[in-house]
C-alpha cells in the first residue's frame, strides 16, 4: 500500500483561511478514491471545537521532543466528511488553545508561531511512530509545515523514516515564515543547522527557504506561477534557490470539487441552473440583490468579489484614490459591486466607508460560505485583479457558476481564464494585462458594454466558461508522479518505487 501523510496548518472543513485548506482536503480525498492510504495531521485549533464531539480521543498523550524539552499533546482523530480519510489533530492548550489559526483576526501572526508549527512538524513524526504507520511520502504544505522537510533530513534521516521521502507544496511563496534567529531554539535543532539546513535569511530564519532546500521534491499550484517564481521579480527571494532545485520543481494546477460546486445541485442555493437553462441564475441574482439590499428590478451588471481583503488581491490598487479606482468604477460605469471578505483592517475600513457613500457598492466583512455560493451564482461577472495568484479558486467557481471572470494576467489566473476574443467569440473571461486602476476600470467597462450591448455574445462567453472543468482527478495523477520522483531521489532509485 502506498502511504502518504499530509502535514498542513489548514484542511477544510476543520480549519480554512484560503485555498490551502481546500486544496489539502480535496487532493487527499481524490488520492483516497484512487486507493492510496492517505492521512492528514493538523493542530487542534479552537475552531475545530465545532466537530470535537465527533472526534475520537486517543487514550494516551503523545510526547514530542523538541530540542532539550518535551511537549505533551493529546491526539484526536476524525474523518474528512464524505470519505474515510483519517485526520489527526494534535491538542496542546498552550499553543493551539486560542482563536485564530495564524494570528488574531486582522492582526499580525502569533509571536510563538515557530514553536506552534515546530510542534506540528515534530509531532507528525511522533504520531506515525505511535500509530506504527511509517509513510512513504510526507507531503508538507507551505511554511508552517516546511520544518517536516528539514527534520526528515536531519534528526529523522537515519530512523525508521530513512526510506520516507518528502514533498513540499508552495501554495503561496509570498508567505515564508521569517523570524528572528533566536527562534532556532523553538525549532530544536542545533545552531549549526542555522547555516547548514538553509534557515539563514538576512540574519534571521526563513522556514520556507529551509523547506525548499531540504524537500526531495517541490511543487506549486499552477504552471504559470511556477514559471513566475523562478524569476527575481516575482520569486520573493526564493527564485535563486528554486532555480538551483529546478529539476525537482513543478507546477500542478489545483482542481475544484465539482460535486460541491455544481450549480445544478448546490444545496447552498435556493434555485439551480445550468448552461442550457439559465433562468435559475436570473432568480438567484434577484435573491442575492434582495439579500444585500440592492434595489430590485433594474437590469444592471452585477459584479462580485470574494476573498481575503489584502494587497495581493488588488485592494491597494482598487483603493488608490487615483483615476479609475473602485470609487470611479462605481460612480461612472453603471455597475453594481458586491464584496465579501475579511483581511487588512485599513482596507476593510476604507471599503466600509466607500460602501456608505456609494449605493451601488455593497461590502460584507464576513467569512460566509453560503453567501459566497450565492454571490458566485447570482453575479454576472467576478472581479479578481490579483497582483499575483498562485492558483486561485474563485475564478474556477466563477467559471462554473457563469459569473464571467475578470482577472489579471498572472499565475493560475492566466492558466485558467482565456481572454474573450470579440472577432472569433473564443474565450472564457476578460483578462487584464497589467494591474493598474485604469486597466481594471477599462476591463469593467468592457464587461459592462458586453452586458448592455450584446446579450448573445455574453451568453456564449458564459456558456464557454461553464463548460470548462479543472478537476482533481488529473492533478492527483501529477502529484503521484511528483511523489515517485521524490521517492526515487530519496531512495536513490529510478522511478517506479511507489
Ligand atoms: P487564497 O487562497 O489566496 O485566499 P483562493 O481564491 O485560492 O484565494 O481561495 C480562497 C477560498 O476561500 C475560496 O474558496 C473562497 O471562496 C474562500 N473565501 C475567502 N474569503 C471568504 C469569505 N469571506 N467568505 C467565504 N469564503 C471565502
Amino acid at each position: 500500500m502506498k502511504k502518504i501523510l499530509m502535514v498542513s496548518s489548514e484542511a477544510e472543513p476543520f480549519a480554512k483561511v484560503g485555498g490551502l485548506g481546500e486544496a489539502v482536503s480535496s487532493l487527499s480525498a481524490e488520492l483516497f478514491r484512487q486507493g492510496y492510504d492517505i492521512r492528514i495531521i493538523l493542530p487542534r485549533y479552537y475552531s475545530v471545537d465545532i466537530a470535537r464531539e465527533k472526534l475520537k480521543k486517543h487514550p494516551f498523550p503523545l510526547g514530542v521532543p523538541i530540542g532539550a524539552r518535551e511537549e505533551w499533546t493529546g491526539v484526536y482523530e476524525g474523518r474528512l466528511p464524505g470519505c474515510a480519510v483519517p485526520v489527526y489533530f494534535l491538542e496542546h492548550e498552550g499553543y493551539y488553545g486560542r482563536d485564530g489559526i495564524y494570528g488574531p483576526r486582522g492582526g499580525e501572526g502569533f509571536a510563538d508561531n515557530v514553536a506552534r508549527f515546530a510542534l506540528l512538524c515534530r509531532g507528525a513524526f511522533q504520531l506515525c511512530r505511535m500509530l506504527g504507520w511509517i509513510p512513504d511520502i510526507i507531503h508538507s504544505h507551505d511554511w508552517p509545515a516546511a520544518l517536516c522537510n528539514v527534520y526528515l533530513k536531519t534528526i529523522e534521516n537515519r530512523t525508521e523514516f530513512s526510506r520516507t521521502a518528502s514533498v513540499l507544496t508552495l501554495h503561496n511563496a509570498g508567505y515564508q515564515g521569517v523570524y528572528h534567529k533566536d527562534a532556532m531554539n523553538a525549532i530544536g535543532l542545533a545552531w549549526d543547522h542555522f547555516y547548514s539546513s538553509g534557515f539563514e535569511f538576512y540574519n534571521g530564519i526563513n522556514l520556507l527557504q529551509a523547506g525548499i532546500k531540504n524537500a526531495d521534491m517541490l511543487t506549486t499550484v499552477s504552471p504559470g506561477y511556477a514559471r513566475e517564481i523562478l524569476t527575481p521579480e516575482k520569486g520573493n527571494g526564493m527564485d535563486g534557490l528554486l532555480r538551483e532545485r529546478g529539476g525537482y520543481f513543478t507546477g500542478i494546477l489545483n482542481g475544484i470539487d465539482y460535486s460541491r460546486w455544481n450549480p445544478e445541485s448546490d444545496p447552498l442555493l435556493p434555485f439551480h441552473f445550468s448552461e442550457k437553462a439559465l433562468d435559475g441564475k436570473e432568480k438567484l441574482k434577484t435573491r442575492l440583490k434582495a439579500e444585500i439590499s440592492l434595489p430590485a428590478g433594474q437590469d444592471i451588471p452585477l459584479i462580485g468579489m470574494i476573498g481575503r481583503i489584502v494587497e495581493q488581491k488588488g485592494y491597494g490598487v482598487l483603493l488608490s484614490y487615483s483615476r479609475g479606482d473602485l470609487a470611479a468604477i462605481c460612480r461612472e460605469l453603471g455597475v453594481q459591486i458586491v464584496i465579501l471578505g475579511t483581511g487588512n483592517a485599513a482596507y476593510e475600513q476604507e471599503l466600509a466607508r466607500l460602501a456608505w457613500k456609494l449605493p451601488n457598492l455593497k461590502v460584507i466583512l464576513q467569512f460566509n460560505t453560503q453567501l459566497a455560493h450565492l454571490i458566485e451564482a447570482g453575479c454576472d461577472f467576478f472581479l479578481m485583479p490579483s497582483l499575483f495568484e498562485p492558483c486561485g479558486l474563485n475564478q474556477l467557481y466563477s467559471l462554473r457558476y457563469g459569473a464571467i471572470p475578470i482577472v489579471s494576467n498572472t499565475g493560475g489566473l492566466a492558466d485558467t481564464v482565456e481572454d474573450y476574443n470579440e472577432q472569433t467569440g473564443a474565450g472564457t473571461g476578460i483578462v487584464i494585462d497589467t494591474i493598474t486602476p485604469e486597466n481594471i476600470y477599462n476591463a469593467v467597462k468592457r464587461a459592462a458594454a458586453l452586458y448592455r450591448n450584446d446579450k448573445a455574445a455574453l451568453r456564449s462567453l458564459r456558456e464557454q466558461g461553464m463548460g470548462k472543468r479543472f478537476s482533481w482527478n488529473q492533478s492527483a495523477g501529477k502529484y503521484l508522479e511528483a511523489y515517485e520522483k521524490a521517492l526515487a531521489a530519496r531512495r536513490g532509485k529510478t522511478a517506479g518505487a511507489l
